[in-house]
């Protein structure tokens, strides 16, 4: 029996200890000594107490515990910690039984002391692993949820309260659903990513807006993964849930600002092809302006300005009206484009560009003013008025390819610049052509002109018959100077009608006049003189013309004859027309009888 007890002792996997209300124990074997460090003879000895090796801090506990156990069956089981031998700290649990005397008083402690160090060390490990996992869990910017297959949710925490605005007991008790939470547009875009991960892998992503209590809108990230049963039935769904409202925000900037930027870049495109068309448009506008300069009659700048403005508004029609002389209307002079203008006559009333004197186009039609000679249809559409010095010479009308605004404004703009161009151009052009007209010269011989000889010779005439003199007609033409003009050139022809302007100059006297009467015709009025000294000198200069040498490019021209008819006042006509008519006749006759001679009027 001794022995048996011996064995079952030795193989408990504890210390088997008597012990005493002061603290110190008894021991049935040498165990004590891996616990403590201390020899069993040590604590049998008293020299110490097993309630000396137990820590300061877990003293107090003990003491409670053990009354605790005297005032309730005497049985009792407690943990604390002792200090061994080496300092070390061994985590002790005690199961007890308090053994009473006779008296009922407490005599002895049977009990065992288990080491539960290594057993208290795992209990911490775990603690400190489920704390790390909370620090995790807590620290991760998610909502981490158990779902179901009805839409309700588990939560280990509270951060599904900031997401929502819900509480979690809300959540946790299946009262509130998840699913309830998705805005309902997004609502089957969601369940078709879910149905489509049952079929697949069981792992899911899904973007979707819940709707906070608060009644915005919070965009989420889900990332389930779906756990099924063995039999492949869905148990719940692990996942989580994290806000990217912040993201969807910026995404949407991003995306607006790249819109903007694509915006931009067309705008610039615009820009940049808009300024290649103003270059184009100065160049033309440069050209065009070339061009009047070179013509020499409105008639000619007409035709220039129609084919400039064809380039210019290449898609759009229109007109440059020109007042008429007595200034009550403007005719359409030049037009172009595929729409002819309504109206080719205009009243100044029925165009406000006339009427206010400034241009007219998309702010004032928008704002209701439409001119009366543009069809009622039409909105699109500029006039400007044509103003060369302070005067307005006309207007300057566009009608327009394309409604559109942006387009108008620079077409606006390019018909001011143009209506600028034309009305200095035209009127430099009216001026140049009054000038000819007002000039007494014929600019190619020097000359006096024909204009200039119809006024004088009325002067002459009268002047002649108050002093009862005679005057002199001679009319002179070039031989075959048709001829000349076809073998050797315009050019030539040109040469030999200005060496015939000083030919004749040298041949008249100072109160003699010569003009050029059109052509290759001239005519010389002389001035007091009888028919015969007119004949001489009408001789002298058919001889002198025989001899005239006209060098021209590398050489001289061949020589010519001049045929002359020679009139008198008052013998053969009293009236310009009738002595001018005289004398041509006289010409002509000089002509038929074989040329290079001279002819007197009335003497067939
Ligand atoms: P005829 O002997 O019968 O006078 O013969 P013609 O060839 O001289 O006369 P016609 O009237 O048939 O031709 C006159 C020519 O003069 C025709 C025209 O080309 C030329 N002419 C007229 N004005 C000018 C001018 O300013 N410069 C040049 N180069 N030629 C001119
Ligand atoms: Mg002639
Ligand atoms: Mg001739």
């Amino acid at each position: 029996m001794e022995q048996d007890f011996r064995i079952v002792i030795d193989n408990l996997p504890a210390v088997l200890f008597k012990g005493y209300l002061d603290g110190s124990i008894d021991l049935f074997d040498r165990k004590v000594e891996s616990f403590t460090g201390y020899a069993k003879e040590e604590f049998e000895s008293r020299r110490l107490k097993w309630t000396d090796l137990i820590l300061e801090e877990d003293l107090e506990r003990f003491k409670e515990d053990f009354i605790q156990a005297l005032k309730a069956g005497d049985a009792y089981v407690r943990e604390f910690r002792i200090k061994n031998k080496q300092g070390g700290i061994v985590w002790i649990s005690e199961r007890s039984h308090i053994i009473r005397d006779e008296q009922g008083k407490a005599a002895y402690i049977t009990g065992l002391f288990f080491d539960i160090t290594e057993k208290k060390r795992l209990e911490e490990e775990l603690r400190q692993t489920e704390e790390e996992f909370r620090i995790v869990i807590d620290n991760i910017p998610a909502v981490l949820a158990k779902g179901y297959l009805d839409g309700a949710v588990d939560t280990y925490d509270r951060k599904i309260e900031y997401l929502t605005g819900y509480s979690k007991g809300e959540f946790d008790s299946h009262r509130l659903k998840w699913t309830d939470l998705i805005v309902a547009e997004d609502r089957d875009e969601a369940k078709h990513i879910f149905v489509q991960a049952l079929k697949g892998d069981k792992t899911y992503m899904r973007e979707y807006r819940i709707k906070h209590q608060r009644g915005d809108v919070i965009w989420v990230h889900e990332r389930g993964q779906i756990i099924c049963d063995p039999e492949g039935q869905v148990q719940y769904i692990s996942g989580f849930i994290f806000d990217i409202t912040d993201r969807k925000e910026l995404e949407a900037t991003v995306a607006e600002q790249n819109a903007q930027l694509k915006e931009a870049n067309e705008r610039l495109l615009v820009w940049s092809k808009e300024l290649e068309q103003r270059n184009i448009e100065i160049s033309l506008l440069g050209q065009m302006g070339e061009l009047l300069q070179s013509c020499n009659t409105i008639e000619e700048a007409y035709i220039a300005i129609k084919q400039s403005l064809q380039q210019l508004f290449p898609y759009d029609s229109g007109a440059l009206y020109i007042f008429n002389p007595s200034r009550t209307m403007v005719e359409a002079t030049a037009v172009w484009g595929e729409a002819l203008p309504a109206e080719m006559v205009v009243a100044p009333d029925e165009c406000w560009a006339l009427r206010r004197g400034r241009p007219h186009g998309a702010v004032e039609i928008r704002a209701g003013f439409k001119c009366r000679h543009v069809d009622p249809e039409n909105e699109a559409y500029i006039c400007v008025p044509l103003v060369a010095h302070g005067e307005a010479i006309g207007m300057f009308h566009v009608l327009l390819g394309s409604p559109d605004p942006a387009q108008a404004g620079i077409k606006q703009e390019l018909a001011g610049r143009v209506s600028e161009y034309l009305g200095l151009a035209l009127a430099k052009l009216k001026l140049q052509e009054t000038l000819q007209r007002l000039s007494i010269r014929d600019p190619l011989t020097g000359l006096f002109n024909r204009r200039y000889l119809e006024e004088c010779i009325e002067r002459e005439l009268r002047r002649a018959e108050r002093q009862g003199k005679q005057v002199g007609v001679i009319m002179v033409d070039i031989d075959h100077f048709k001829r000349f003009n076809d073998t050797f050139g315009h050019e030539a022809g040109d040469a030999l009608l200005r060496e015939m302007g000083a030919f004749l100059q040298r041949h008249i006297r100072g109160n003699d006049i010569a003009c050029r009467y059109g052509g290759e015709e001239f005519t010389l009025i002389l001035r007091d003189v009888t028919t015969e000294r007119t004949v001489e000198r009408a001789e002298k200069l058919r001889e002198a013309a025989q001899q005239l040498r006209v060098l021209h490019g590398q050489g001289f021209l061949e020589p010519i004859t001049l045929s002359l008819g020679v009139a008198m006042f008052p013998g053969d006509g009293t009236t310009p027309l009738a002595i001018l008519q005289a004398a041509d006749l006289a010409l002509y006759r000089a002509k038929q009888a074989g040329r290079d001679r001279v002819c007197l009027a009335g003497t067939d």
